[in-house]
């Protein structure tokens, strides 16, 4: 049986960073779920489908393969073959990803792909449904969240870092739209899970959550 410990958490809570910085300290496999929807994501813009028409995203989603492999310690995901890791983070597929991943048949593709993923080896798995639907017989399981005014700061520092001119009020309401659409879907809505561990890291620095994470996985 593999160890595993799922990460929840609305956008820009500090997961990625977080999770992968653990994971790396632990020796476990970080699994960013994420980028799985936003490939998918990817895929469906490319194709220029029309993402509102469940049948149509249905049907091109099954000509996309999506792999996940390790490479130096990163997960890299190849969308029919193609490296497409450099493609996921643009604020296009941030913004769409979270209307693509409210339908039920791309859910279901997805999840099928993580609890293959998590039976394979020990890992830390960060989303918005891995304590209550992917892993629910998950090991540990962490609520990861911050307001979304710190949310929104942190992101854009991080922007603003590389050159990207941006808006932190535009910034906030894009957070809580995300945040809206992930809490009030219908399929596996973000929600914590009732035996998950609670984390507010508005006011933690990186390193104390990376420490907080480590110290409720009772591991070093
Ligand atoms: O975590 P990240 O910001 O990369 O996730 C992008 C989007 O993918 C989220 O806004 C959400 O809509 C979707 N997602 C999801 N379930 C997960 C992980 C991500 O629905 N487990």
């Amino acid at each position: 049986m593999s160890y595993n410990v799922a990460v929840d958490g609305p956008a820009g809570a500090g997961k990625s960073t977080v999770v992968r910085a653990a994971a790396g300290r632990m020796g476990l496999v970080y699994v960013d779920t994420g980028a799985m929807y936003r490939a998918l994501t990817l895929f469906l813009l490319r194709e220029k489908v029309d993402l509102t028409d469940f049948d149509a995203v249905d049907q091109a989603s099954s000509r996309a393969d999506i792999t996940i492999r390790y490479e130096n310690g990163e997960q890299v995901v190849y969308l029919n073959g193609e490296n497409v890791n450099a493609y996921l983070r643009t604020e296009e597929v941030s913004n769409t990803t979270s209307v693509v991943s409210a339908q039920p048949r791309v859910r279901e593709k997805i999840v099928d792909l993580q609890k293959k993923l998590a039976a394979q080896c020990d890992c830390i798995m960060e989303g918005r449904d891995i304590g209550t639907c992917v892993l629910p017989e998950a090991d540990v399981k962490i609520y990861l969240t911050a307001s979304s005014l710190v949310r929104a700061k942190r992101r854009f520092v991080e922007l603003t870092a590389k050159g990207v001119v941006c808006d932190l009020k535009r910034i906030q309401e894009d957070i809580e739209e995300r945040d809206y659409r992930d809490m009030h879907r219908e399929i596996s809505p973000l929600v914590r899970a009732e035996d998950a561990i609670l984390l507010d890291t508005s006011d933690m620095s990186i390193e104390q959550v990376i420490e907080a994470v480590i110290a409720l996985c009772g591991r070093k």
